[in-house]
């Protein structure tokens, strides 16, 4: 080998190694900031996998949260939210939110070695500090809650965060996804979110309408959160996110926007699109339950492969993980980053979330994105958790009544 080709060779493998090194000490510097962080998930679908019978305790290639997975993400802090849904208001919610309940604290109790269930902002510090994982209870729809004495019942049971409503509107609340009916919160929302203030419990506003969010910011004595909403400029026609005005409002009160990871409400095109894929695979299967009438194993085969090239196209079509970082800094810059945290919102979203982003494992990649892009470690651990520490410890400053 001649010497001018020896020292390309050379530099190139140099410039090889340098480029790795970097790459490596970012996610390296990505998993330090995580190990040494309470890293706090502020919605997590879990309780309806718990429900639906799905052992936790083991690793699953389905759905995107287990404990194995909670740890090899780091994320010691989750949210369970509780999710009722609105279909089920006059069907005895309560009924359905205590066998929910009862059963996620039984698989917590069996998992004693590994989580355990937080009720306070020590509690979420003391459980972390030995290793574990401390679980918040939240509900989703605020519906089993019919008065306040309910609210003192279920406080009692571990629920420390609620939201009034879920995609339908309420005899609580108006939803951001439905018919406008109270002008906000109804009479009776309001003395469940004076209660709910009163026991230090957390106020959620994802999924509410506009005015609703604005009548709790006029009434509640404590900050609120939106546990897993994204940014409405950013994503224009989710009526479900947040405007600039309302994160504006929340912020100056102390409240924080914890960002979902469902592609359709980071990427305003991506509801039309995901539309489009449905429909024209929903005329293919029309197609072939028309060629096979009696179904049969034929038809299997063919629709199995229809659903496997739905399931591509929509891969095809989704963002990569670059989109939350977009949200992220989007609320950093408006609001500041003590406002801005995490909600995957994972079990309730399906495989929608974006490329590189697939279960609760990948936290680590995003805040390697972060890094990429120029957050700077005080940042991103505010990001991660302090925030929702200091968020939540005011929260509890509010408390005058204890059960
Ligand atoms: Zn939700």
């Amino acid at each position: 080998m001649n010497k001018r080709l020896n020292i390309l060779f050379i530099s190139f493998f140099i410039i090889l190694s340098l480029s790795y090194s970097k790459e490596l000490s970012l996610k390296e510097k990505a998993i330090k900031i995580i190990r040494n962080s309470i890293v706090v998930d502020t919605h997590e679908d879990t309780p309806t996998t718990i429900y639906k019978g799905v052992d936790i305790s083991v690793r699953r290639d389905r759905g995107n949260i287990d404990f194995p997975r909670l740890i090899e993400g780091g994320v010691n802090s989750p949210v369970f939210a509780v999710w009722i849904s609105n279909n089920m208001d006059e069907d005895n919610p309560e009924v359905y939110a205590l066998k929910v309940i009862t059963k996620t604290l039984k698989v917590i109790k069996e998992n004693s070695k590994i989580a355990e269930i937080a009720y306070s902002v020590d509690d979420i510090r003391r459980i972390t500090q030995k290793g574990k994982i401390a679980i918040t209870l939240s509900f989703e729809n605020s519906s089993p809650m019919h008065n306040p004495e309910y609210v003192d019942v279920f406080y009692k049971l571990g629920i420390r965060m609620a939201s009034l409503t879920h995609m339908s509107t309420n005899y609580l609340s108006d939803s951001a996804t439905d018919k406008e009916k109270w002008g906000g919160i109804s009479p009776m929302g309001e003395r469940i979110i004076k209660r709910m203030n009163e026991l230090g419990m957390i106020i959620d506003v994802s999924h509410l309408s506009d005015k609703a969010v604005e009548d709790i910011l006029r009434i509640s004595k404590a900050p609120i959160i939106a546990s897993h909403s994204c940014v409405r400029t950013l994503a224009q026609d989710v009526k479900r996110n947040l405007p600039d005005e309302l994160i504006k409002k929340i912020a100056i009160r102390g409240g924080l926007i914890d960002v979902n990871f469902a592609s359709f409400y980071l990427d305003g095109t991506m509801g039309k699109k995901y539309k489009e894929i449905k429909e024209k695979y929903k005329e293919k299967i029309k197609e072939l339950e028309r060629k096979y009438p009696t179904k049969g194993k034929e038809y299997e085969k063919a629709i199995r492969t229809i659903k496997n090239n739905q399931k591509t196209e929509y891969e095809k079509v989704k963002p990569d993980l670059k989109i939350v970082v977009k949200h992220i800094k989007y609320i950093r810059d408006l609001v500041g980053i003590e406002h801005v945290g995490l909600g995957t919102d994972f079990e309730g979203i399906g495989n929608s979330s974006p490329i590189g982003l697939e279960d609760i494992t990948k936290i680590p990649d995003l805040v390697e994105e972060m890094l990429k892009q120029g957050f700077t470690e005080e940042e991103i651990k505010k990001f991660l958790g302090m925030n929702f520490i200091r968020f939540y410890k005011q929260v509890e400053k509010t408390r005058t009544v204890k059960l």
